[in-house]
């Protein structure tokens, strides 16, 4: 753990934590101090080796196993985490998935798939974490710079899950600031993880800085979103993609 522990004793609930950026994220929490609760859905072994990392660091971390298209699922994974944590300072919704396919092939339970998992859970994420916060809690919703813009044909639903996860977000921060909590979106451009394996080339050409981002550079943008100097940042939705959207 680094000296550096603006999180120190922070309680943190990530979605989709085992991998990408949403391991990125529960690292970076763990580092600044944080007892951060992840879940996953089907890799137990990346979420084990992740906790071990975490905990041979000096920082605390454990894994609930749940499906965030299934909201009675999601939500009690948030009661345990709550339990065992004490409460909840931090969510952070990451869990996302995306399906590629022009219109004509895009199918009825993809659709469903991609909202349930990037729209629908962190709604009803939102609703049980904030049960388990007092003032100060920070609500995180990871989003996407194709909430802002479209690049490419064949990512219609999942853009347009993104733009509702930056739009619930602009609309929960109002729900929530009365009682000191504040709740932000992330939009990442590309970023180096399982989600965009394998198409690299063909992304950085659309990205004036020339790379795609490392997942530990939204993380830590999602790390200072939940310290103590981002009090007053709310109900916004910062890009961080190296001038792919400016
Ligand atoms: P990833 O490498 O595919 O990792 C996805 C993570 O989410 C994994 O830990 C996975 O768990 C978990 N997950 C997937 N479906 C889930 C479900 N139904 N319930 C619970 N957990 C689930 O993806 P990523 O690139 O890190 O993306 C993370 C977030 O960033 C997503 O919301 C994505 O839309 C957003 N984002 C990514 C990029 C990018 O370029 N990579 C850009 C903008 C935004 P398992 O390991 O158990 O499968």
């Amino acid at each position: 753990m680094s000296a550096y522990l603006p999180l120190l004793d922070k309680r943190a609930v990530v979605t989709g934590g085992s991998r990408g950026i949403g391991a990125a994220i529960v690292r970076k929490l763990a580092e600044q101090g944080a007892h951060v609760a992840f879940t996953y859905t089907s890799s137990p072994d990346a979420a084990q080796a992740l906790i071990d990392e975490v905990v041979a660091g000096g920082g605390k971390a454990f894994a609930l196993q749940a499906d965030s298209a299934d909201v009675t699922s999601l939500q009690a994974a948030i009661r345990t985490a709550a339990e065992k944590l004490g409460g909840v300072d931090i969510l952070v919704n990451n869990a996302g998935i995306i399906a590629h396919a022009l219109i004509d092939d895009f199918t009825a339970s993809d659709f469903d798939r991609t909202i349930a998992v990037n729209v629908r859970a962190p709604f009803f994420a939102m609703q049980e974490a904030a049960r388990h916060m007092q003032a100060g809690g920070r609500v995180i919703n990871v989003s996407s710079n194709t909430a802002v813009s479209a690049r490419v044909p064949g990512s219609t639903v999942y853009g347009m899950s993104k733009s509702a996860v930056t739009a619930m977000t602009r609309s929960l921060a109002h729900e929530f600031a009365p009682r000191g909590i504040t709740v932000n979106a992330i939009q990442p451009g590309p970023t180096r993880t399982d989600m965009t394996a394998g198409r690299e080339d063909y992304i950085i050409s659309m990205v004036p800085a020339g790379r795609m981002a490392d997942a530990s550079e939204p993380a830590a943008l999602v790390a200072y979103l939940a310290g103590p100097d981002a009090g007053f940042i709310n109900g916004t939705g910062l890009t961080i993609d190296g001038a792919m959207t400016a």
